[in-house]
């Protein structure tokens, strides 16, 4: 990584030498009772869970891409943030780096659109800055070379033009591109993207995707949410399906088989046989079964 990794080294948690990225065993995840919710409202889902997540375990070493798919209501945001260590996980241990994500300060997280105040004022260079908050320290003031790194990371993700702009003005996948800088001045490890495609043409889904492959020389982990089952096959070291329950985590083609479709996406897709193929229709936009 660049110059600036040995100071956020020093003033984040030493990393384990020998641990993983990231390693999850056994998390369980229920949200309290009545709170929009899954432990008062919603029975089984169609792997018969009563959890967000559930008994989820996995290791993720240094470096790897991974994209993680399954249906709406999958658990997929709740995984990020129970790495990210917003969510703490009701059983079983999450370990970044070897320590309590909370020490960290080296994971950077992308919300899902929907979660993000696209309205409050700020401007682009701002969001980036942001990032540099570990390096610089809480109530001090950005200098120089803080502005010269937030620039040099917008030039980086192709945005220098917009660092004047409100990030609100942005379009969709600009605003993504924003995000990834800010991850990038953050000087981040550990990179979460929830669904960072959903609604991006196809020209911003292979910036983001060129922007992506860059950071593989930096050693960057990457976990991305998706909808996209051939994105996520074509792109990504690796391949995690869930629906509360790790359905199944390693290569694409042994992960997208339709018997694990059939179990993560069970009514919401239908599997029809094409000369000896299996042609896998997924609905991925909404909770209602095919028909
Ligand atoms: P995904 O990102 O795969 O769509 P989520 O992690 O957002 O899945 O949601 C998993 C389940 O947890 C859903 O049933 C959702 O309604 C529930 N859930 C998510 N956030 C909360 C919350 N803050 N309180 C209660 N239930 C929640
Ligand atoms: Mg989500």
């Amino acid at each position: 990584m660049s110059a600036w990794v040995n100071k956020i080294k020093a003033r984040g948690v030493p990393h384990v030498d020998s641990a993983p990225t990231l390693e999850l065993s056994d998390v369980t995840v229920a949200y309290p009772a009545g709170s929009n919710g899954l432990a008062s409202r919603i029975g089984q889902n169609v792997n018969g869970s009563h959890y967000a997540l559930d008994e989820i375990s996995f290791r993720i070493d240094a470096g790897r891409q991974v994209a993680i798919v399954g249906p709406n209501g999958a658990g997929k945001s709740t995984l990020f943030k129970v790495v990210v260590g917003t969510v703490k996980p009701t059983r079983g241990t999450v370990n970044v780096y070897g320590h309590d994500p909370d020490c960290h300060i080296c994971i950077a997280y992308v919300p899902q659109r929907s979660q993000i105040d696209w309205s409050f004022p700020v401007s682009v260079e701002d969001v980036v800055m942001m990032g540099r908050v570990g390096q610089i320290g809480l109530f001090r003031w950005p200098r120089g070379h803080d502005w010269l790194a937030v620039r040099e990371c917008l030039d980086r993700v192709r945005a220098g033009h917009l660092a004047k702009k409100q990030i609100g003005e942005l379009s969709g996948g600009q605003q993504q591109r924003v995000f990834i800088a800010r991850a990038l001045a953050q000087e981040a490890d550990l990179l979460l993207m929830d669904e960072p495609f959903s609604g991006l043409d196809v020209p911003s889904h292979d910036a983001i995707l060129d922007i992506l492959k860059s950071l593989r020389s930096e050693d960057v982990t990457v976990m991305v949410a998706t909808h996209d089952l051939n994105l996520a096959a074509d792109n990504f070291d690796l391949v995690m399906l869930l629906n509360r329950r790790l359905i199944a985590y390693g290569q694409a083609s042994q992960v997208l088989t339709s018997a694990n479709l059939l179990n993560a996406f069970g009514g919401m897709m239908h599997v029809v046989d094409v000369e000896d193929e299996s042609l896998i229709i997924a609905d991925g936009c909404c909770d209602e079964p095919l028909d």
